[in-house]
């Protein structure tokens, strides 16, 4: 475990480093405030701190200051040193987010005690950031896939909506069905039903381009949002990703299954406000006209449906009153 020293004294110094080089910490040593500022800034840094109070240039106090305000994670855990004992001095360390404090001259048992008592607090906090982010993943992800779940496609959808409509850019959706799928859980068994859905999922992902956001939105259900997309070039992607499907059966490992791929394409050129429900919901019109259709389709969605996706921006809400006015600009 790597421990950062600051202190300014050098005779104090070599004695912490000799301490805590036996008990085999890994050490970081700075001579001031500043300089362990600078080391705790750094990647990487260590997660324990030995911060001597009065130091030149920055002291002690105002490290501690510096860390808490920056809020970053992993968490910090300072020791501070000081020759300074009195209740008052306690207080106003803990308060600029000192976790313990311990006075100068210092017992080597007791220093060594502390650690071990900062490094019990830092486990449970790794222990519960790691648990935080275990729950974070689950709540937006498709477990048996690790496709992003539907919720979490649907905010990703809101957000590249609102930032198509400040760049003046496109946004794109494709809602993709698996054809009859239902066979393969009723012929070979519902773990091979899962097998192959992990297999559509990597066909899937590896026929995106990076920022695109694959998500399983249903049973078999697939949603794509592609960001800076025009209907031309969804219809593109739409292709690309059947006859990906198309071309090349399901490789499980019991057999190798045809499975084909159906898609809605809807796609909005956001310098009016869309509606991110509405062009799910066109998207799903399409969707069902590949499947009447024939399936193993592409689908785009109408003008006219796309049209219904949009709401009317401000400024255009503006012109058309202005219209309609003989050419006078509203008072609002
Ligand atoms: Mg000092």
């Amino acid at each position: 475990m790597k421990v950062l020293i600051a202190e300014d004294d050098p005779v104090s110094r070599r004695v912490l480093e000799g301490f805590l080089t036996n008990w085999g910490y890994e050490l970081v040593i700075t001579q001031d405030g500043e300089e362990a500022w600078q080391a705790l800034a750094q990647e990487d840094a260590p997660q324990l701190a030995i911060l001597d109070w009065m130091m030149p240039r920055m002291d002690g106090l105002e490290v501690c200051r510096r860390v808490r305000e920056r809020n970053a994670e992993p968490y910090v855990y300072i020791l501070l040193l000081t020759a300074k004992s009195q209740k008052q001095d306690v207080v106003e360390g803990i308060n600029a987010g000192a976790d313990d404090y311990l006075s100068k001259p210092f017992d080597a048992g007791e220093l060594q005690a502390r650690l071990r008592a900062g490094r019990r607090i830092l486990a449970l906090q790794g222990a519960l950031i790691s648990a935080r982010d275990a729950l974070r993943f689950q709540a937006t992800h498709d477990p048996l896939t690790g496709l992003w779940n539907r919720l979490a496609a649907t905010d990703a959808l809101r957000r590249e909506l609102a930032r198509a409509r400040r760049r003046q850019s496109s946004v794109a959706v494709l809602l993709g069905d698996l054809d009859r799928f239902k066979t393969i859980n009723d012929t070979y068994g519902h773990l091979a039903g899962d097998a192959a859905l992990r297999e559509v999922a990597r066909r899937m992902r590896t026929n995106v381009r990076v920022y695109d956001t694959v998500a399983r939105y249903g049973g078999e259900e697939f949603l794509f949002v592609l960001p800076d997309c025009d209907m031309e070039a969804a219809l593109e992607q739409g292709e690309r990703l059947r006859q990906a499907f198309d071309r090349e059966p399901l490789d499980l490992p019991d057999a190798r299954i045809p499975q084909t791929l159906s898609l809605g394409v809807a796609s909005v050129d956001a310098k009016a406000e869309a509606l991110a429900e509405e062009m799910l919901r066109v998207a799903d019109q399409a969707l069902y006209r590949a499947k009447e259709r024939g399936r193993n389709r592409v689908e785009p969605a109408s003008e006219a449906e796309l049209a219904r996706c949009l709401t009317l921006s401000p400024r255009e809400g503006e012109a058309r009153h202005r219209k309609r006015n003989g050419g006078r600009r509203s008072a609002a």
